[in-house]
This record gives structure tokens, sequence and C-alpha cells, in this order.
């Protein structure tokens, strides 16, 4: 087809990746907590992010839509009329759960790692990530006039090297995920922070996978391994554990009040609407209330990994609810996906760009609401789909 010369090359250039490109899901029709509704059919549900199953929570909900009623659904930005009460006691719960002096919230955990990054390394700084870090960092990372490096993945040694290398700069600042959100790997953070106080680096850790589900009552990675004072800045998203929309950054207020007032992805957007605030005070409340839904995200996560690894399916180096299921490449991996849905198993398959090229896996996300049955029915499917595909012995 001729499509119109101004936009033509567009396209053309679309084209060539387009077989890269993900294909876009069905969309849900129901949410039903550990499960969903698609084209009227019930399904597990296997690649949520919503780890603790508050997202359709009652009280979260009730609590969203009390504000929405006394504050209405949309705001401008921060300075400009756009900051409530409800942002300032959202941010100071937060701070005082995760134990820091203070806390900035940003639209969502991408625009704050995109902010944050490129506000703190500047000309004559240096900046150093993981390889394997999230798009965002990649993008903060992108944003930096500093000097740059990344370090091979968990890589402490590496990190070593990069940082004497650049032995000159003024500042440095290294980014990390505490739990990487493909491999469901938890950073190996004693070696990370060794590292960064031998160098005098800053260090800022994004939890996004790790808050809500790692350290006592879910305060993330730094407390998993009682290293806390040593992160500088705790980085987290209300999407994975929380069940609302919405990222912050939480640390010492001298160093939040900064991040308060510079970066542009805070600056230059609307605030967190009443309902997503409402809605993640009230999930840290229940989180808080209720640890038990630990006890239950992490006997799920365990069974599932134990059954999967028993199938003989190769779940990489998972320790976390985020579980990869390796396979020879995407249109196996489509397959397999194709073939758990006609077993009620909904789950979604990963390739390039959020992996590494020639690499296909199903990225399974296991919950605290999913019930016995639920991961009986998964790995009972699993086993059927890899026998008759030939993937398991
Ligand atoms: N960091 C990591 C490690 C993530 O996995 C994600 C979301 N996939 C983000 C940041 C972005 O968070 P949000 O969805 O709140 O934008």
């Amino acid at each position: 087809m001729d499509f119109p010369l101004r936009y033509r090359h567009f396209l053309r250039q679309s084209q060539t990746e387009h077989t890269t490109l993900p294909q876009q899901p069905e969309p849900l029709q129901e949410l039903l907590g550990a499960s969903s509704k698609v084209k009227g059919v019930e399904y597990v549900f296997f690649c949520s992010n919503d780890r603790l199953g508050l997202a359709a929570h009652p009280k979260v909900r009730e609590n969203a839509a009390r504000a929405a009623r006394r504050w209405g659904v949309g705001l401008g930005a921060p300075f400009l009329g756009g900051r409530l009460t409800l942002h300032d006691d959202l941010e100071q719960q937060l701070a005082e759960f995760l134990g820091r002096e203070a806390s900035v919230v940003f639209n969502s955990g991408y625009l704050a790692n995109v902010g944050v990054v490129p506000a703190l390394a500047r000309e004559d700084d240096l900046v150093v990530i993981d390889r394997h870090a999230h798009a965002c960092i990649q993008d903060g990372f992108h944003l930096c006039r500093a000097n740059k490096a990344r370090f091979a993945h968990n890589d402490s040694a590496d990190l070593d090297r990069k940082l004497r290398e650049y032995r000159d700069a003024q500042g440095r600042l290294v980014v990390v995920e505490g739990v990487y959100s493909m491999s469901g790997e938890i950073c190996p953070l004693p070696d990370i922070v060794k590292s960064c106080r031998s160098h005098q680096a800053c260090l800022m850790v994004d939890d996004a996978h790790g808050f809500c589900t790692l350290g006592s009552a879910g305060r993330g990675t730094p407390t998993h391994f009682g290293l806390e004072s040593d992160v500088d800045l705790l980085m987290g998203t209300f999407n994975k554990g929380l069940g609302s929309l919405g990222g912050f950054v939480a640390g010492d207020e001298a160093l939040i009040g900064y991040l308060r007032r510079r970066p542009p992805t805070l600056l230059f957007t609307a605030a967190i609407t009443p309902p997503q605030a409402a809605a993640a005070i009230a999930a840290l409340n229940i989180m808080k209330s209720e640890p038990e839904r630990f006890d239950c995200l992490w006997r799920n996560t365990r069974a599932m990994q134990r059954g999967l690894r028993a199938l003989g399916f190769d779940a990489g180096a998972s320790s976390t609810p985020i579980i990869p299921v390796r396979l020879q490449g995407e249109s196996q991996a489509a397959q397999v996906c194709v073939k758990l849905l006609e077993q009620g198993i909904f789950t979604q398959y990963v390739t390039y760009p959020a992996i590494p090229r020639g690499v296909a896996i199903i990225r399974l996300g296991v919950m605290a609401t999913h019930t016995d049955n639920h991961i009986n029915q998964a790995l009972d499917a699993f086993r059927r789909v890899g026998t008759e595909m030939g993937i398991l012995p």
C-alpha cells in the first residue's frame, strides 16, 4: 500500500524491525485477583507484577474511590498547584516505612529513573550501571552528560575496574537493580556496596522488584542484606507490590530535597492522581498489617521454582517470584504460551529488547494470592506442554 510520503519513511524503518517488536497481547476483560478473563474465558494469571494481590483489594479500591470523591481524578504539575497534602502523607509514610529521612514520588518508576540519574551525574562526574539494568536506567544513563560506563552483570570486580579507570571524576554514581526484572536474580549487594565504599561512589538501587517482596515486611533488597545505611538512594515503584501506579526515590533529606526540585520528569509533568496516591497508601498499610501475604508469596515461589526445575525446565538463576523459563527461541516460546493458554494458564513470553538478542523466556510472575490449585494447575500444564513439544526429556 502506498502511504503518504510524509510518513512513508518512518513506516519503512519500522517494517525492518517489525519482527523483533513485541506482539500486543489480548486485552483483559476482567481482573479477578490471580485470575483474569480474556474473550470470555477465565485464566489463571501467571505474568502479573501484582505480587501481593493488592491491585484489586477492596480496601485499596475503596481508598482510591474515596480520594477521587474528595480530590477529583486529575492534577497539574506539583509546582503548578498539583501538590496535595495527600502526596505529603504518601511520601512521609513511605520514608518512615523504609527507615529513610525522606522520599519523593514520581509519576512512574520509569520517570523516577530517567529523571534522577541525569540530575545527579553531571559533566565532570562518572555514572556506572549494570549492563543488564532496566530500560529506564539505560535511558537515564543516555541522558547524562557525565562520563559513562557499564559493568558486566552482577560483577563487582568489573565495577571496581570501571570506578578505578575514571578516578579523576568529581562525583561517582553507581546504579543497580535490587532484583533483576527479567532474570529474577538478587543483586550481590554486599559486593557492590564494598566497591562503592572503596571508591567513594554514591549507590542507587532500583528496587522495583525487591520492594514489597524481599526484606522484613517487604522493605526491599537493602533490608534483605541488612545494608540499609549503605544504599544512598532507594528507588521503587507502586505498580509491582502496591497495586497502584507511581514511583519513588527515598534517602537523606538533603539529597531528596534536591531531587524534588531538579528532575524535569518531576517538574514538567503532572503529579500522580489522588486515586493512585490513596491506593498506594492503603496498599502500604495492608502490607504492614498482613505479613502472612509474604508467607504465601514465598511458599508459592518455592513450589513453582521447585516444580519447574523438577520437571526439567531451565528456570535460570532466579530465587524470587520472577521466574524466567528459558526456551529455544521466540517461536517455541510463543507456541508454549498458546498451549498453556489452552490449558487455562495465562503467560507472556519476552524477547529482545527486554532481554539479550537470541534468547526467549516465558517470564512467570508468582503472586501471594495464587492458591495451591493454581500452582498445581500451572505445573501440570507445563508438564503436558513440555512433553508434547519434546522440550522435556
Ligand atoms: N525499574 C524496573 C527494574 C522495572 O522492572 C520497572 C517496570 N517494569 C521500572 C523500573 C519502571 O516502573 P514503572 O512501571 O513504575 O514505570
